[in-house]
C-alpha cells in the first residue's frame, strides 16, 4: 500500500498548496472530476464572464433615457459560450498537465479518481476507468473536496432532464423560457444572464424575498428590481415536475393557488452541501456539523493529528477567497507545525454578480438587532452623488452600519453599480480597525467618482 508524507484531495484551493518547499515530500493529489475546481470550471470565474457578457447585452436596454438609442440586434450564444470555455478549459488542463508531467512535480503522485476514507488516515481511490481500486495511506492529509449542487426533493424531478450550475452554462441552445429554482446568488446571477441573453425567466422563490440573507433593506431592494425584470413567485412551493414536449413542465403552489409553467430549461439552483459524505470522513474519525461541514479549529486541524480541511468542505462561507485563505494557513502550518497560524474569518466580504451587483461585509442590521449591539446607521442613495446622476442610477445605495462610540464600522452592504468595487475600502477599514471618521476625513475622495458614495454614506453616520 503507497504512504505517502501528505495526500492532498480536492484540486479547487487544495490544488495551490504544494510548491517548491514539499520538493523533498512524498506527495499524492486526489481528484475525482475537472482539474481547478469549482471557481474556475462551474463557478465564480465562468459566471463572471457570463455576468460581463450578460451586462453588455442588456446595456441598449438602459441607454434610451440618456438620450442615446441602442439596439440589441442579437446575441450569438455558442459564440460567448465558447469564448468563455475556450479560455477556462485549457487553464484547466494546464493546471492537470503541470502536476502530472513537469518535473516540479517529479515527488508528486496524481490520482485521477473518487477517494474514500475506508481506515484510520486510509484512503482507497476508486477510478471510472474500471482500474482496481488503490488504497492509499498518509501521514497528513488535507480534505479539500469542496462541495457539490443539493437536489431539493420535488416530486419528478429525478425524471426529467434538469440543468445545475454544473450544466446549465454548456447549453447547445438559448431555451426561450427558463424555470429556475432558488432565491439565491446563485439563482439571482443565471437569472441576470439569461434574462440579458433573450431568455423568458421565471424564477421561484420558496420564502417571501430573494437574497433573504442579506441586510433586510438590500434583500427587498433587490427583491422589487427582480420582480421588474423577471417573473419572480415569491412563497411558492413546487409540487411536481413532468416533462413535456421540448422540455419540462413545472407545477407551482403559491399565494394565488396552483400554477403551472412549461419551460425549455429548469435550472434547479436551491443550494449546495459538502462532500464529506463522499469522503466518508467518519471512518478516519471526522466529526462533521449536522450540515455535513467538516469540523476544524481555526488552524484548520480536524480532529484527527495530521489531518486539515479546508474551504467549501468544512467552511459554511463557501467563497473562493475564503478557501484560498485558508489553503495559505494549511501550506503554513504543515510547513511550520510549531508555529501555527489561524484563518482570519473576521470581516469575510461576498458578493452577488446579478443586476444589480450587491457587495456586503460584517453583520446585516438584522444581526445588529439580534445581538442586543448599540449602532447607528447611515444610507447613501447612489442618485445622491454626482457620478450616480452620470449612471442616472435610482435604486442603489449604500448601507453603513457603525458603533457610534468607537466609529468603528460593524457591517457595511452596497447594491448598485461596481458594488464588489466600491465595498473593498470599507472592508480595508474593518480589517485594519480603521473609524468612519477618520476614514471620511484622512484622505482625499476623487471627485466625482463613484467612492464618493461611500464617502457620503460615512459622513452620514449619526456617531455620538
Ligand atoms: C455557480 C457558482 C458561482 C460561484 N461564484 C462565486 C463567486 O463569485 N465568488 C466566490 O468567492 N465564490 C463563488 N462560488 C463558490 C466557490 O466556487 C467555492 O467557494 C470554491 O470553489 C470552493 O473551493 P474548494 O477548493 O473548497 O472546493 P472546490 O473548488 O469545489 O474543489 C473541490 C475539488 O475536490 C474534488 N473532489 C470532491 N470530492 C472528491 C473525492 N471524494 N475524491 C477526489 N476528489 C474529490 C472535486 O472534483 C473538486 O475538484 C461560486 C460557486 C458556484 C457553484
Amino acid at each position: 500500500m503507497p504512504h505517502y508524507d501528505l495526500v492532498i484531495v480536492g484540486t479547487g484551493s487544495g490544488n495551490s498548496i504544494l510548491d517548491h518547499r514539499f520538493a523533498d515530500w512524498k506527495t499524492a493529489i486526489v481528484e475525482k472530476g475537472v482539474f481547478g475546481g469549482t471557481c474556475l470550471n462551474v463557478g465564480c470565474i465562468p459566471t463572471k464572464m457570463f455576468v460581463h457578457t450578460a451586462d453588455l447585452a442588456a446595456t441598449p436596454g438602459h441607454s434610451a433615457r440618456f438620450g442615446v438609442d441602442e439596439e440589441l440586434t442579437g446575441v450569438r450564444w455558442r459564440d460567448i459560450r465558447d469564448r468563455i470555455f475556450g479560455r477556462i478549459d485549457p487553464i484547466a488542463a494546464g493546471g492537470r498537465e503541470y502536476r502530472l508531467h513537469h518535473e516540479d512535480n517529479a515527488g508528486t503522485t496524481v490520482y485521477e479518481g473518487t477517494g474514500r476514507f475506508v481506515g484510520d488516515k486510509e484512503l482507497a481511490v476508486s477510478f471510472d476507468d474500471g482500474r482496481a481500486t488503490e488504497t492509499i495511506t498518509a501521514d497528513r492529509f488535507v480534505l479539500a473536496a469542496g462541495g457539490r449542487v443539493a437536489v431539493p426533493d420535488v416530486p419528478g424531478l429525478a425524471d426529467v432532464p434538469y440543468h445545475t450550475s454544473d450544466t446549465v452554462m454548456r447549453l447547445d441552445e438559448l431555451p426561450e423560457r427558463m424555470v429556475i429554482l432558488g432565491g439565491g446568488f446563485i439563482a439571482a446571477e443565471f437569472a441576470h444572464v439569461f434574462s440579458a441573453l433573450g431568455v423568458e425567466v421565471t424564477v421561484v422563490v420558496r420564502s417571501g424575498a430573494m437574497l433573504r440573507r442579506e441586510d433586510t433593506d438590500i434583500s427587498e431592494r433587490f427583491t422589487a428590481l427582480a420582480r421588474d425584470r423577471f417573473d419572480v413567485r415569491l412563497n411558492t412551493a413546487t409540487t411536481a415536475v413532468r416533462a413535456t414536449g421540448s422540455g419540462v413542465t413545472v407545477d407551482l403552489d403559491g399565494p394565488d393557488g396552483p400554477s403551472s409553467i412549461e419551460a425549455g430549461v429548469l435550472l434547479v439552483a436551491t443550494g449546495r452541501r459538502p462532500n464529506s459524505d463522499l469522503l466518508d470522513v467518519a471512518k478516519t474519525g471526522i466529526d462533521t456539523t449536522d450540515g455535513g461541514f467538516v469540523r476544524v479549529d481555526s488552524h484548520q486541524r480536524t480532529g484527527v493529528d495530521g489531518i486539515y480541511a479546508l474551504g467549501d468542505l468544512s467552511s459554511t462561507y463557501e467563497l473562493k477567497h475564503v478557501a484560498n485563505q485558508e489553503a495559505r494557513v494549511v501550506q503554513h502550518n504543515l510547513l511550520h507545525p510549531g508555529e501555527p497560524i489561524e484563518s482570519d474569518h473576521r470581516y469575510v466580504p461576498h458578493a452577488v454578480f446579478g443586476s444589480p451587483q450587491i457587495a456586503s461585509v460584517g453583520i446585516t442590521e438584522r444581526e445588529a438587532e439580534a445581538q442586543g449591539l448599540r449602532y447607528v446607521t447611515s444610507t447613501q442613495d447612489y442618485a445622491g452623488i454626482a457620478y450616480g446622476w452620470a449612471m442616472e442610477d435610482h435604486s442603489g445605495f449604500a448601507k453603513l452600519i457603525a458603533d457610534p462610540a468607537t466609529g468603528l464600522l460593524l457591517g457595511a452592504h452596497i447594491i448598485g453599480p461596481q458594488a464588489p468595487t466600491l465595498l473593498q475600502p470599507l472592508i480595508q477599514a474593518m480589517s485594519f480597525g480603521l473609524d468612519a471618521r477618520s476614514m471620511a476625513h484622512g484622505q482625499y475622495w476623487i471627485h466625482p467618482a463613484m467612492p464618493e458614495l461611500v464617502e457620503n454614506a460615512l459622513l452620514g453616520l449619526p456617531l455620538d
